[in-house]
């Protein structure tokens, strides 16, 4: 639980001159490329003091589960900037992903993913590849929520909202404009999940319109991961869910070189975290070979973020200028372009020898002497009119032989009041009333029943004439369900919003 804070934080426009960051050497390689980060920038004459905090495995195996303790918290509350090295979560049950709960918990609604090609010094395909993934960093699958509910089925809800949806949209567009950016795509799954992935797809389409300096599109996730894969010079600004950003990340980073070579910043109202792409890569780990330039894109990233853009447009040169001359670390060493593999720490000396040269083939960056950072303002949503048109009731239940059939009589009979028994689908697709025997059918049954005053038209997602029912005729049908001996394992209500459906349809409903 967070407690308030012992000294407050200043306010994100008024940081100090020498800011004092958090830092975390996290495990596996983290050590490495952070001591190899903090060397350029020290010798780039980056103005920041830091405050070290332990997090991560020896958190962990020390009886910590969150693998964080409460001074911690409070330092990365206060400095609100964290330059973060990746950590190890331990397999098996009881450890939560600490990256996970510290993204949702400082608020860091936004991660921001910068790939690029640096061909040819960086074997890579596509030499236009230049492209930003902006992926949404609290919801969706990743809100943690598991449940077993039978011996057989296990579940992952799947939460995303319509703020968490607005705000990482227009933090994109904003990012665009900001950046130069021409294209904004968006990914989503909205073909199969029309609630969720829809309800992103929508506020895309929606927030869209405000920019129309901007080029827009959409695809699918699978055809638009393929194409990423095989095409990637297609794309600018990409804006996703929170799952498909993950994935997708790591395939454009590798796609352009190395996971290695990618860094993220993790943006929130008042905090903002700065980490490489990449895990604690345990199979390299204490052997000086770790590349450190995921972690010292993202330094250069939180540079920029603290108002100090021609201390990272310095190394960020010097870096480009290490690579062309082909000092490279293993991951990203070639037989044509490398002309000195190094390890992790002679890379970070070879890029503060260069310090204040620049790139001869690739293009400089420049950055402006300052920079706004992006806020971004949401209004809630608009009420909504929401009526209770009736229930699912997922019930365990393992009779001999499976029989929808058996059980839908038996329901039938516990219907009444204001519920007639709708469909019984497992798995997601109907098998009562009808059904084909080929339907495999495991001990999780939900069973819909919806008010006896409804008709629903499908085709416009639209229930007529619907009469709403109570949740006193919920729980009789849940004393009755009990009374007859089977066992729910939860209910979900079926609500209309504005009259229109608030939940899916079952495959074959
Ligand atoms: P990983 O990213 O650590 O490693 C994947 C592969 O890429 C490995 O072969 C590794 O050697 C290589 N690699 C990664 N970074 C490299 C670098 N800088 N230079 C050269 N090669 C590099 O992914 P993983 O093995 O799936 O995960 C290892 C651990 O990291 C797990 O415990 C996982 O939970 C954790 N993890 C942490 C973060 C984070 O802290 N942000 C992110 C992802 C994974």
């Amino acid at each position: 639980m967070l407690q308030p804070l012992t000294k407050p934080a200043a306010s994100f426009d008024n940081l100090l001159e020498t800011p004092t960051i958090t830092i975390a050497h996290g495990d596996g390689i983290g050590g490495e490329i952070m001591d190899a980060t903090l060397s350029i920038m020290n010798a780039a004459g980056a103005a920041l003091k830091y405050d070290t905090i332990a997090i991560g495995q020896e958190v962990y195996l020390s009886g910590i589960t969150s693998g964080i303790n409460d001074a911690s918290w409070e330092t990365l509350r206060r400095n609100r900037v964290f330059l973060k090295a990746p950590i190890t979560t331990p397999q098996g049950g009881g450890y939560k992903s600490l990256n996970v709960t510290m993204r949702k918990a400082l608020g860091l609604f936004a991660n921001v993913r910068p790939v690029r090609a640096f061909t040819p010094f960086v074997d890579c395909r596509f030499p236009n590849l230049d492209i930003v993934i902006i992926r949404e960093n609290e919801e969706d699958l990743y809100a943690g929520i598991e449940h077993q509910q039978t011996p057989e089925v296990v579940q992952c809800l799947k939460l995303v909202s319509r703020p968490g949806c607005e705000r990482i949209i227009r933090y994109a567009f904003e990012y665009a404009r900001a950046n130069g950016r021409k294209k904004v795509t968006c990914m989503t799954k909205d073909n199969i999940m029309k609630l969720t992935d829809g309800l992103f797809h929508q506020v895309f389409d929606e927030v869209a319109r405000e920019y129309r300096d901007l080029e827009t599109n959409h695809y699918i996730i699978d055809i638009g991961s393929a194409l990423l894969a095989d095409q990637p010079e297609r794309f600018d600004v990409i804006v996703t869910l929170n799952l498909y950003g993950d994935i997708i990340s790591d395939i454009v980073a590798q796609v352009a070189g190395s996971v290695g070579l990618a860094g993220s910043s993790n943006i929130g109202a008042n905090v903002a975290m700065f980490e490489a792409i990449h895990g604690s890569a345990p199979d390299i780990a204490g052997k000086n070979i770790a590349n450190p330039s995921g972690l010292l894109q993202a330094a250069c990233m939180m540079l920029v973020h603290l108002q100090q853009p021609k201390v990272a447009e310095t190394i960020q040169n010097a870096w480009l200028r290490t690579l062309e001359e082909g000092i490279h670390t293993a991951d990203i060493a070639s037989e044509a372009y490398t002309a000195q593999r190094v390890g992790t720490r002679e890379f970070a000396q070879a890029v503060i020898g260069r310090l204040g040269q620049e790139p001869q083939k690739l293009s400089p960056i420049r950055y402006p002497e300052t920079t706004q950072p992006i806020h971004i303002d949401i209004q809630p949503a608009k009420l909504a009119n929401k009526t209770l048109v009736g229930v699912d009731v997922f019930i365990d239940w393992n009779e001999p032989g499976r029989q929808a059939e058996t059980l839908g009589r038996l329901l039938e009979t516990l219907a009444g009041g204001q519920l007639q028994l709708k469909m019984i689908t497992n798995r997601g697709v109907k098998v009562y009333p009808g059904g084909f025997p080929e339907t495999f059918c495991t001990d999780h049954w939900r069973c819909r029943f919806v008010s006896i005053h409804s008709h629903l038209d499908p085709a416009h997602d639209r229930m007529e004439a619907v009469r709403p029912i109570h949740s006193k005729d919920i729980t009789d049908l849940l004393d009755r369900i009990t009374d007859a001996g089977l066992e729910f394992i939860k209910t979900e209500n079926l609500y209309q919003f504005d009259g229109i459906r608030g939940y899916s349809l079952g495959q074959g409903e």
